[in-house]
């Protein structure tokens, strides 16, 4: 069987947005999940945004990727809480990049007055806010989450962590240049206005921690993405990391059920394409 160009190209395509590996067909969106809550979007436009960057130290990222130099170019890091596993690595990669760095105000202020960023490239802002900072096709939206936030400064002499403030816990949306919209949870527990979220920005993707714990495990997520958003897909992250993080993407399987939602259920060093 013979298949004309045109529908070869379609295939092509069609091959190109299912999931694939790094450096595979070029497409328009890639979403590279690289363990725990950390990402790396690049948009339409090839402008590329780093989510909460904890990779040196995260026993899941892959190898490649402890070198923060294999990120390349990275315009723009966002921040959803200060807690280490969430900015382990945000001062380094700000530095080499020179990329701008978003966060709620409290925290990005107080990384900068204690040195860790640079005060010229910090971008304060706070939930409900939007954004575009790279470029007037992206925005990004500040949006709530159910969690808790500090800053880890050292240890005290008795080993307690000395811990500052760092404002409010969120999540963003990413609304990319052709309409396609990306929620990050950050960390979070299920809060009802997930379903607000979900009618305002009507994600196309969701990254939501299913990790348990800390955050919402498998089956509370499940519930929360049927009931509450309803995105059309949902890549599960924060979650294996550590021993605590129990909760698993069969969890979520299950507890979506018949919902209308497809998981793409990938490993760190993994990416999607839109
Ligand atoms: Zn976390």
């Amino acid at each position: 069987m013979f298949l004309s160009s045109k529908r070869l190209l379609s295939l092509i395509a069609l091959l190109a947005s299912l999931i694939v590996s790094p450096g595979a067909l070029a497409a328009d969106i890639e979403v590279l999940w690289l363990g725990h809550a950390t990402a790396r979007i690049t948009t339409v436009e090839g402008k590329v945004i780093v989510i909460d960057p904890f990779l040196k130290k995260n026993p899941k990222t892959p190898e490649k990727y402890k070198d923060l130099s294999a990120l390349g170019k990275v315009d723009l890091i966002l921040i959803t809480h200060g807690h280490f596993d969430h900015v382990a690595d945000v001062s380094e990669l700000a530095g080499m990049t020179g990329a701008k760095v978003v966060a709620n105000a409290e925290l990005v202020r107080q990384m900068a007055a204690l040195g860790k960023l640079d005060a010229d490239k910090i971008i304060a802002m706070n939930k409900s806010g939007t954004i575009m900072p790279v470029g007037d096709k992206v925005k990004v939206h500040m949006v709530p989450a159910e969690h808790s936030s500090s800053l880890v400064l050292d240890e005290h002499a008795d080993g307690a962590p000395n811990l500052v403030t760092a404002g409010a816990p969120v999540g963003y949306v990413i609304e990319m240049e052709n309409g396609f919209s990306i929620y990050h949870s950050g960390d979070t527990g299920v809060f009802g206005d997930m379903q607000l979220i979900g009618r305002m920005y009507e994600p196309d993707l969701a990254m939501i921690c299913i990790g348990g714990h800390f955050t919402m495990d498998g089956s509370s997520a499940g519930f929360a993405m049927a009931e509450l958003m309803k995105p059309k897909m949902i890549l599960p992250i924060h979650y294996g990391t550590f021993g605590l993080l129990k909760g698993n993407p069969d969890q979520l399987k299950q507890a979506l059920g018949s919902a209308d939602i497809k998981v793409l259920d990938i490993k760190p060093g993994e990416a999607v394409t839109f």
